[in-house]
This record gives structure tokens, sequence and C-alpha cells, in this order.
């Protein structure tokens, strides 16, 4: 077993670090402040080929993988996450593509999202139903007038980067919307400048601002079929599976960043003749942060290992629902703690602290909530899909 990482993956921390501090630590606040898009970063981060992560090479990526990405998404999200999910919306949509689709399909939408020349978003939840994918009201009928073709309708919600986007992969129920099979659902390519596509609004955020998340509504989308992919329920699963260990590292980036700050305020705090640092009870929730955040990683580590390797399948579910689990919950309590641990200080907007705490509440809801994954760890535990003999 080697815990190192490969000197390629080392080399790309370094740049990525190196890119952070000088660029993004400047601008998180200001990000956050106006809620605006940063194009300014996005270009920064085609400059350094960082769009294409996890995108093979022969596809114009660098294929670095999910490791790359998860590692690269550690360090930007020591300081920003909303960068971080700039970083991260180049594999959600790219990933059900890359599971099931065509090399026609590969082949017209990974360079393009590898190059910056374009940018996808992921439509899954409905203002309905979140969690209960099976639920969803999206359909497609055959279209009359193109054989294999389909016409697509529905309203999907909170698609992160919806307003940017050139380029949807979209899932939508192939029968009755009102029959909850697993086999009538299907995942659709849709351009962002068809006719029938819309984005009436946006939504005002907690946090993680700078990439709106809006409602796109699908208004008898004709689906040409060189835009079906071949998937349906199993798809979305994998996809989503094989992105645990890349949302995880938005949290441990983020209790990373938060713990650094708040370390560097409390040696520098002074009270009853020492400083806040000085006092055992403090470094005692410091040692406790720092262990969680390091079992976060060792677990998403090993997760994106996982999924490199085409683990993302039904029988690895705990596994990778473990790393989601566990990095985005402690990257609440953590920011919460750092709060604290600044006083009033961490509840102003003079420090960074209530934004790493906003921006973390995020990070147990998407993706599969909490709940979510402690279901898929607890069937899995049941199954004896972990360390029974
Ligand atoms: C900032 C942000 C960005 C997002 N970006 C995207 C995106 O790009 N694309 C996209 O498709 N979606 C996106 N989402 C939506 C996100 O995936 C959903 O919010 C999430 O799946 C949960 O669905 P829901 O909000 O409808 O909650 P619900 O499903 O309504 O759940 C509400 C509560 O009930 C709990 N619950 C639900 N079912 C169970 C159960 N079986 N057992 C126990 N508890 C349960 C949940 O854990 C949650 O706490 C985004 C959300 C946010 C907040």
């Amino acid at each position: 077993m080697n815990f190192e990482l490969s000197e390629e993956l080392q080399g790309l921390q370094a740049v990525v670090r190196k890119l952070s501090q000088d660029k993004i630590k400047p601008r998180a606040r200001a990000i956050d402040a106006t809620g605006e898009y940063p194009q300014d970063i996005f270009d920064e981060f085609k400059k350094a080929d960082l769009l294409g992560l996890c995108i093979p090479e022969e596809y114009g990526g660098s294929g670095a993988g999910i490791l790359g990405l998860t590692i690269a998404i550690e360090e930007v999200t020591k300081y920003s996450n909303v960068l971080g999910l700039m970083l991260l919306l180049t594999r959600l949509p790219t990933g059900p593509i890359m599971i099931a689709g065509s090399d026609e399909q590969k082949q017209r939408y990974l360079p393009g999202i590898a190059s910056g020349e374009q940018r996808a978003a992921f439509c899954l939840s409905e203002p309905g139903n979140g969690s209960d994918v099976a639920g969803m009201q999206s359909r497609v009928v055959p279209d009359p007038e193109v054989p294999g073709g389909y016409l697509l309708s529905g309203t999907k919600c909170w698609i992160s980067g919806g307003m940017q986007a050139d380029w949807f992969v979209v899932f939508a129920k192939t029968g009755d919307p009102s029959n909850r099979s697993h086999h009538e659902i299907g995942c659709f390519i849709v351009d962002g400048d068809q006719a029938g596509v819309s984005r009436p609004r946006v939504d005002a955020k907690m946090g993680v601002r700078g990439i709106d998340t809006a409602d796109i509504v699908f208004d008898e989308v004709r689906i040409a079929p060189r835009q079906v992919v071949h998937g349906g329920f199993s798809l979305i699963m994998q996809s989503l599976n094989a992105m645990r260990p890349v949302v995880a590292a938005r949290g441990i980036g983020l209790a990373e960043g938060a713990l650094m700050y708040a370390t560097e305020y409390v040696k520098a705090r002074p009270a009853f003749t020492k400083t806040i640092a000085d006092f055992q009870g403090i470094q005692w929730e410091i040692a406790k942060a720092a262990t969680e955040i390091e079992a976060a990683r060792l677990l998403t580590y090993r997760a994106a290992w996982m999924a490199d390797r085409g683990e993302f399948t039904k029988e690895h579910v705990p596994l990778l629902s473990m790393c989601k689990y566990y990095a985005s919950e402690m990257a609440v309590k953590v920011s919460g703690l750092c709060v604290q641990l600044l006083g009033a200080a961490g509840y102003m907007e003079d420090h960074p602290m209530e934004q790493f705490y906003r921006d973390a509440r995020q990070l147990t809801i998407v993706e599969g909530t909490s709940q979510i994954q402690l279901g898929l760890i607890g069937k899995g535990v049941i199954h004896h899909d972990l360390w029974w003999d």
C-alpha cells in the first residue's frame, strides 16, 4: 500500500496551490459579496489547463482522473468553495457521457469542456423531487417527425451553472411519469440554444455565491437520436457514485482553509495574559478538527482511487458514500468550530469564517443528502458489502 501521491499529482497539487494562493485567495470574498460569475478565474483555470483534469487525453483532457480533480478541488476550496464548484462542473455533466456515451458524443461534447470553450450542467432535480429520483416528472415522447427522436418536456431546478451552460445532460421519464420503474428513465444531451429551452429564474442562495443555481425549462425540445445517451436510473447512480469524492473534496478543502485561518487567529489573539491558542481546551478542539480532516482525506482519496478504477457500481457504494457523508458533515462541524474560535470576529464579515460556514451548509445537501448517503451505507452494511468474511 502506497500513501504517497505520484509525482504528477504532487506537481498538480503544487500548481493549484500556488494559483489558489495568488489568484483565488484575494478574490474569494468579493465573489461572494457580488455573486457575479468569476469569469476571470475561469480564464485562469483555462490558462492553467485545469478544466479537463478528469477528461481522458484522447478527448482533449489531461487524464488526471477523479483523483487529480479531487486534489485540485481540495486546494481551491481552501479559499473558495464556489471555485471548487467551477472545477466540479467539468465532471458532473460530463460523467454520464464518459460512462455511457457513444464515441461520437464524447468527441462532440468533451473537448469543449476540457478546453474551456464550453460549459455544461447536470439536470436531475425537479421542484417536486430531489432525493426521490424515480419520482421525476420530466418526460420524453417519441418525435412523430424523426424516427428514434424524442420531444422533451419538464422543469429542472437548482441547476448549478445552469445560466452559463452551453449544453445540459437531462434525465427524464421515457414512459408514463407516474410509473416509478427504474427502467423508464432516459438520459439526453440538450444544447442550450435549442428551441424550447429557457432559464426563467435563478435562486437567491445562502452561500456558494458566484455560480447561480437556476430553473431550466424544457418545452417540447427536439431530441435527435445523436442526443440520446444509453442509460437510465443506474447511469444516474453510477455518475453520482463516481462524483462522491469530488464533492467530498470541497468539504476537505473548506475545513482545511477554515482551520488554517482560525489557528493563525488564535495564535495571535491575546487573552488572560496568554494567547487563545495557549489554552488546552482550544488545542484539543483544533486537534480533533485536524484528525477529522485527515480521516475525511483518507476516505476521499481512496474513493477517488476506486472511482478511477471504475469501481463506482452498486457493490462499491458504501465506501464512496462514506467519503461524501463524512467529509461534508465534517466541513459543517469544523467551519462551525472555526467561527467559534474567532469569537465575535468569526461572526462578522471582516473575516472569512462566516462564509466558510455558509458555504459548508450546501455540501450536506447536494448530490445526495447526508440522510441519503446514510441510507446507501446502511444498505451496503446490511448486504455485507463491506468487511464481512
Ligand atoms: C446549491 C445547490 C446546488 C444544486 N445543484 C444541483 C445541480 O446542479 N443539479 C441537480 O440536479 N440538482 C442540484 N441541486 C439539488 C440537490 O441535488 C437536491 O437538493 C438534493 O438532491 C436533495 O433534494 P431536495 O432538496 O428536493 O430534498 P428532499 O428530497 O425534499 O429532502 C428533504 C429532506 O428530507 C430528507 N430525506 C429525503 N428522503 C429521505 C429518506 N428516504 N430518508 C431520510 N431522509 C430523507 C433529505 O435528506 C432532506 O434532509 C442543488 C442543490 C443546491 C442546494
